[in-house]
């Protein structure tokens, strides 16, 4: 049932786009259970090219990276900043 129930939670962040996947990701450094909902790397993701994949932006680490900290993105969603080529 529970699987079923984060399956489900899976889908909506995908189709709901990075926006929702950002406030996820955000939301597992304070309560980590949350790393459960965060879905799987779609096979037409790539990797950000802002982290080189890593989900964090060394350099500043107060900045959350335009993939939300995923480390992906998907080619032609909009990201937390606006589109991603
Ligand atoms: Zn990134």
């Amino acid at each position: 049932m529970r699987q079923a129930i984060e399956k489900r939670i899976q889908e909506l962040l995908v189709s709901s786009g990075p926006r929702l996947l950002w406030v996820t990701c955000q939301g597992v450094k304070k309560y980590p259970e949350l790393a459960a909902l965060i879905p799987a790397r779609p096979e037409e993701a790539r990797d950000c090219d802002s982290c080189r994949g890593t989900g964090r932006i060394e350099a500043l680490p107060q900045i959350i990276c335009r993939c939300g900290g995923v480390g992906w993105i998907v080619p032609g969603e909009a990201g937390p900043l606006g589109a991603i080529g």
